[in-house]
């Protein structure tokens, strides 16, 4: 079995930005040569999360307006007495750090409209998105 790791960063220029790092983790598998297998998508951050869904203008607003209405970004929050950031992290929290796809005969298998998202809640900032990919 192979095992394979890439790491790469983005960049948020916003607080709450979402990026699309489909393409980042598409090349990592085509890099790996792995036929079948696993790729495995690792944040290690306490203020952002990954999820896969569509990604067009209108919806990345809905997905804003979500974030807004799960945890206001000007709460009161006993987290902000030492950092203020306690939303960004409660947002974290309700979303994965982590994301696992199966690769089959050289592709990522995901539907249509599943792109990779990285959601950062704390920007702007660069974060760091470690790839391992598994299999043969
Ligand atoms: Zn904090």
């Amino acid at each position: 079995m192979k095992v394979f790791t890439r790491e790469f960063t983005v960049t948020s220029r916003g607080r709450r930005e979402v990026i699309n790092i489909t393409d980042y983790v598409e090349a990592a598998v085509r890099e790996s040569g792995v036929r079948n297998g696993l790729v495995l998508v690792f944040l290690p951050h306490a203020t952002a999360g990954l999820f896969a869904n569509e990604d067009e203008p209108r919806i990345r607003k809905d997905y804003e307006g979500l974030f807004e209405r799960l945890v206001p970004e000007n709460g009161d929050y006993e987290h902000n007495k030492i950092d203020n950031n306690a939303d960004a992290h409660l947002l974290a929290s309700l979303f994965k750090q982590f994301f696992v796809l199966p690769i089959i005969d050289g592709r990522i298998v995901r539907g249509t409209w599943q792109e990779i998202l990285l959601a950062d809640f704390d920007g702007p900032r660069t974060r760091r998105v470690v790839v391992l990919v598994l299999g043969e």
